[in-house]
């Protein structure tokens, strides 16, 4: 998929639209340590629009009802509520609606797949389910950039079963080592799991090569598109992933919803990660039958109110396009990195302005710790995020162990990035 270079010729949002789009965001309104608060840590959450906060209000005040089961009229308004936010989310990602379940987060989407590639009832899924179990002798790749919640799940998979993992290492630049991960690829490789964009360095991966190697060899892909979805147009079909994982509460949505995109004849053959109420057919007092996906994967009372706010968050995403999104971003992605790559004793993480990019970089300041730049930073009101960002293997690698990182999104205004690095250049006078 070639987003980037048409996401790039496109018109940034005008100041007068993200004026507009800003009013629809009750708390970028909030005052914080005296000046208004300028959020830049949409890539940690993002801000909620009112159309997703009315979505969640409304339908806990008109409809709330437990989904696939009882024959009132609320259950059954609920459950159609609960199947369009499916169809609405499946459309935005390129996928039918049988292909989406809906999880907490990405986290769980992604410890959904390691599990049900290990889980002991597999066997009973025949052919194809025996072929997806992985075992000793069998590879499992990832990335040195990935966030935590796209390697435990792999360490734990590849302790659970005798496979090994195998992870693709990064150049001194922090870009992914294409050449590395062609000789790694190869026959015993069973997954591929990376991420499309790092959220610690924000450029958009090559993800198409490593895609097309594991096809190669017949492995599985599973893509993190946590930092992709809610900031670039992103099709999985075009991108023939196998899998892909986003999180709600980064695209708009709200916290504790997410969604797993799987191939539906691979879900087909998948055993369930969690069981109980609500996934199955059949059950006696030694077994159970069990519903095709996505409810399978879909085990107790469900987060109905919270995937219809997600699917209102991608109504209002397309309304305004996700390509002049890009675009924005792009455009604030390269400013963050021009501008505090200028400062003196600013390392920005990650290679070269030129790559495509979102709106988000992360940087280390010379003999100032990360906590003390975030602290300087939201006394002016401004909020950005420091730490490891969960991804203490890819700092390691740059050498470091923190950084700090501001992120953008739609909301994002020129001022407001400014400020961050024009705040950058201050703390560094301040404690130096
Ligand atoms: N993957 C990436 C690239 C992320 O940025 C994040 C969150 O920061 C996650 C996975 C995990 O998302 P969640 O904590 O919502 O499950």
């Amino acid at each position: 998929m070639s987003v980037t270079p048409a996401a790039d010729v496109l018109a940034p949002l005008s100041e007068d639209e993200v004026r507009r789009i800003r009013e629809d965001f009750p708390i970028l309104q909030a005052q914080v340590n005296g000046h208004p608060l300028a959020y830049l840590d949409s890539g940690a959450t993002s801000q909620r629009p009112f159309a997703v906060l009315d979505a969640e209000r409304d339908y806990a005040s008109t409809t709330n009802a437990a989904v696939h089961r009882g024959a009132h009229t609320l259950a059954a308004e609920a459950t159609e509520l609960f199947e369009d936010a499916r169809a609405t989310v499946a459309r935005f990602l390129g996928a039918d609606d049988d292909e989406i379940v809906w999880t907490s987060n990405a986290t769980e989407a992604i410890n959904l797949v390691a599990y049900s590639l290990s889980n002991a009832s597999l066997g009973r899924g025949g052919a194809e389910a025996d072929r997806l179990r992985l075992r000793e002798g069998d590879e499992i790749v990832t990335t040195e950039m990935e966030h935590h919640a796209n390697l435990i799940p792999w360490q734990e998979l590849a302790a659970r079963t005798g496979a090994t993992l195998r992870v693709i290492p990064l150049d001194d630049e922090g870009a992914l080592r294409l050449d590395e991960a062609a000789a790694m690829i190869g026959d015993r490789t069973k997954i591929v799991a990376v991420t499309h964009v790092s959220n610690v360095l924000g450029v958009i991966n090559p993800v198409e090569q490593i895609i097309a190697l594991a096809r190669q060899v017949g492995a599985l892909v599973l893509l993190d598109a946590c930092q992709s979805a809610p900031h670039l147009p992103l099709d999985v079909r075009a991108l023939d992933v196998d899998f892909a994982v986003i999180s709600g509460h980064k695209m708009l949505g709200p916290t504790g919803i997410g969604a797993l995109y799987g191939r539906r004849e691979l879900l087909a053959a998948m055993p369930p990660f969690l069981t109980g109420g609500s996934m199955i057919t059949t059950v006696t007092t030694t077994q159970a039958e069990y519903l095709p996906p996505p409810q399978r994967f879909e085990a107790g009372t469900q987060r109905v109110s919270q995937a219809i706010a997600l699917a209102a968050a991608v109504d209002y995403l397309t309304a305004v396009g996700m390509p002049r999104i890009a675009a924005h971003e792009a455009a604030f992605g390269r400013r963050l990195v021009e501008g505090l790559r200028a400062i003196d004793g600013v390392r920005v993480l990650g290679a070269g302005i030129e790559l495509p990019r979102v709106g988000l970089a992360s940087f280390d300041v010379d003999g100032i710790h990360s906590h003390d730049v975030g602290q300087f930073l939201d006394d002016r009101g401004i909020a950005v995020r420091v730490g490891h960002h969960c991804a203490q293997p890819l700092h390691r690698r740059l050498g470091i162990t923190s950084s700090t990182r501001a992120s953008t999104y739609l909301y994002t205004t020129e001022a407001e990035v400014e400020a961050v690095i024009d705040g950058v250049a201050a703390t560094i006078d301040f404690f130096g």
